[in-house]
C-alpha cells in the first residue's frame, strides 16, 4: 500500500499540476469505486480545484465550495497523469477519469479484487471525521509521539502501522524504521524507555525523510510518481528475505502471516534471535532455529 512518501510525492505531482485549474469533468468506469451517496458526485464538475492534501493514506483533492475528493488507493490502486486530449488506458483497471483543462488524473487499480475507493465529503468537517487520526511523526512533538506509542501494549510493528496512532505508516515503512532503529518488531511499546522512544522516534523521521526526498527526485525526474511500490531495491529489509543486511551482511529474516510478512534483521535487531513464525516454528517443531548462528550450522 502506498505510505506517507508516496503519497507526499503523488500530492505534491499533483498540485503541481491541477492546482487552480478546473475539473471538467469526471468519469466513473467502475461504480463501486464511489462510496458516498451524498452530495451527487455531478456537482464536483466545473469547480476549480483549491488544493491538493494527504490525509493518512489517502490523496484529497479540495474542491471549491468546500468538496473533498477522498482517493484510498488501498493496495493496488495507483495515480497516473496523461496530457490533454491523450487517451486513457483500456480495461478494467481503469476506475475513473478526472479530466482537467491542462490533463487527465487517471485512477487505475491491478488484479482483479476491487479495495480501491472514492469519497465526495463536504465540509472540512466531514474530512476532519474520516481521519483515523494518527499523528504525522514527521512533525509531531516527542511527548505526544512517546503518549501514543505507550497508549496501548502492542509489539511496536502493530502500533507504527495503526493508522489511528501514526499517519500513513504501513509494512514496508515500517520494516525500514525499526531496522533504522535497530529495534525488534515485536518489542512491546510499554517496555520502551525514553531513550528508545527517542531512537525510534529519529529513526522514523530518517526513513520518511530519506524517501520521500529519493521519491521525490524520481517524480522530478519523470514529471510523475510512475513507479509506486512498496519493494524498492534501496529498501534494507523489506521484501528482501534471505538477502544480505545493508549493515551486517546477515540474511534477512522474516515473520509470515496470512497475507503480509515482516522482514527485519536478527543480527542488528533482536540481538541474533530468531522471532518465532508461527506458521513456519510449527511445521518444523524441534528443528526450528533459535539463533541466527544456528542458520549457518543447520
Ligand atoms: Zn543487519
Amino acid at each position: 500500500m502506498p505510505e506517507l512518501p508516496d503519497i507526499t510525492v503523488y500530492v505534491e505531482s499533483l498540485a503541481a499540476k491541477v492546482l487552480g485549474d478546473v475539473l471538467q469533468r469526471l468519469r466513473l468506469l467502475n461504480p463501486f469505486l464511489l462510496r458516498t451517496a451524498r452530495p451527487p458526485i455531478a456537482v464536483v464538475e466545473g469547480r476549480r480545484v483549491a488544493g491538493v492534501e494527504r490525509l493518512g493514506k489517502r490523496v484529497v483533492i479540495a474542491l471549491e465550495g468546500e468538496l473533498f475528493l477522498v482517493l484510498h488507493l488501498m493496495i493496488a490502486g495507483r495515480l497516473k497523469w496523461l496530457a490533454a486530449g491523450a487517451k486513457p488506458p483500456a480495461g478494467k483497471a481503469t476506475l475513473a477519469v478526472f479530466e482537467f483543462g491542462g490533463g487527465s488524473l487517471v485512477f487505475t487499480e491491478a488484479g482483479t479484487t476491487r479495495r480501491a475507493s472514492l469519497h465526495l465529503l463536504h465540509g472540512r468537517d466531514a474530512l476532519v471525521a474520516s481521519d483515523p487520526g494518527g499523528i504525522d511523526v514527521m512533525t509531531c512533538d516527542r511527548a505526544d509521539f512517546a503518549a501514543r506509542l505507550r497508549r496501548e501494549n502492542h509489539t511496536v510493528k502493530r502500533s507504527l502501522t495503526d493508522p489511528r496512532l501514526f499517519s500513513g505508516i504501513g509494512n514496508a515503512y515500517s520494516d525500514e524504521m525499526l531496522h533504522c532503529a535497530r529495534m525488534s518488531p515485536l518489542t512491546l511499546t510499554r517496555k520502551l524507555d525514553d531513550a528508545q522512544i527517542e531512537r525510534l522516534l529519529g529513526a522514523m523521521r530518517a526513513v520518511l525523510g530519506e524517501w520521500t526526498e529519493r521519491l521525490r527526485a524520481e517524480a522530478a525526474h519523470a514529471a510523475w510518481p510512475a513507479k509506486v511500490t512498496a519493494f524498492r531495491p534501496q529498501m534494507a529489509v523489506h521484501g528482501r528475505y534471505g538477502l544480505p543486511c545493508p549493515v551486517c551482511a546477515a540474511p534477512v529474516q522474516r515473520i509470515v502471516y496470512a497475507n503480509n510478512e515482516t522482514n527485519y534483521c536478527a543480527r542488528c535487531q533482536t540481538g541474533g534471535r530468531l522471532l518465532a513464525d508461527r506458521a513456519l516454528s510449527t511445521l518444523l517443531k524441534a528443528s526450528w532455529p533459535r539463533h541466527i548462528d544456528d542458520l549457518d550450522a543447520g
